[in-house]
């Protein structure tokens, strides 16, 4: 009596296992990491011809640089075409990258560099929430000189990846002296 509820235990135990071995299998089968870190589907707002741009710059990335297209996945969930006014706008949720039209006009790899940019400065606001939740985030961890320097060292390392000229990466290098964060977003041109 009492061992036929052991042995009856242990096929329970064993289903249970072989259930759960079945599940993991099925879920690396899909090439999913056991732990998968949150990641946006990417939403593209913008008539279809920006839009076929900006899969271009997207394709461009996933061929070239895929590990950096899984950053900008993870850390920009919109990007919004607009006239002007290219910037991150970090603080709102789910991140809205805008993207102005000089942007695109600049060609593929600089399109794609950008997203990258603008993508780091998600990630600065983001780290800095989920370290400290309770607080606001200061401007000065995902905007101004430091940040700006940071986001423009990523940048290069994408562009020089995608086999940008040497006059972009050089515009790269120097940008930092131009000081254009400065602007306000509703005054920029690009
Ligand atoms: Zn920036």
């Amino acid at each position: 009596m009492k061992l036929r509820k052991i042995v009856i235990t242990l096929l329970i135990i064993a289903a249970i296992v072989s259930g759960m071995l079945i599940a993991a299998n099925e879920y690396s089968r899909h090439g999913l990491p056991v732990k998968e870190e949150p990641s946006y589907k990417l939403q593209i707002k913008g008539d279809s011809a920006n839009t076929v741009l900006t899969n271009q710059a997207i394709d461009l990335l996933k061929s070239k640089a895929p590990e950096w297209l899984d950053f900008v996945y993870k850390y920009i969930a919109i990007i919004e075409i607009a006239d002007q006014g290219s910037g991150m706008y970090v603080w709102e949720v789910p991140p809205r990258c805008k993207i102005g039209l000089k942007t695109i006009e600049a060609g593929t790899i600089w399109y794609s560099s950008v997203l990258v940019h603008e993508a780091n400065h998600s990630k600065q606001y983001t780290e800095y929430k989920s370290k400290y939740p309770s607080k606001k985030v200061p401007e000065e961890i995902y905007s101004g000189h430091d940040a700006e320097s940071e986001c423009l060292d990523v940048q290069y390392k994408v562009l020089e990846k995608l086999g940008a000229s040497k006059e972009t990466l050089d515009y790269v290098k120097n940008a930092i002296n131009t000081d254009y964060w400065k602007v306000d977003y509703k005054n920029r041109w690009w």
